[in-house]
């Protein structure tokens, strides 16, 4: 199964969480994650990697 590349956010979720986007692309993320499930998954995956990261640094 391959992905939509144009639609799924989850290569920017990295920086949309770090604060890293600009605001059209940050509200575009945060617009995709209320419809896409997928990218929800996605996002709880990036938040626990920063978060283990921020315990780190
Ligand atoms: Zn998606």
């Amino acid at each position: 199964m391959v992905a939509d590349h144009a639609d799924h956010v989850d290569e920017l979720l990295g920086a949309h969480f770090a604060g890293a986007l600009d605001p059209v692309e940050s509200d575009a993320v945060h617009r995709h994650l209320e419809i896409c499930a997928g990218c929800r998954d996605s996002a709880d995956e990036v938040i626990e990697v920063l978060a283990a990261l921020a315990l780190i640094e």
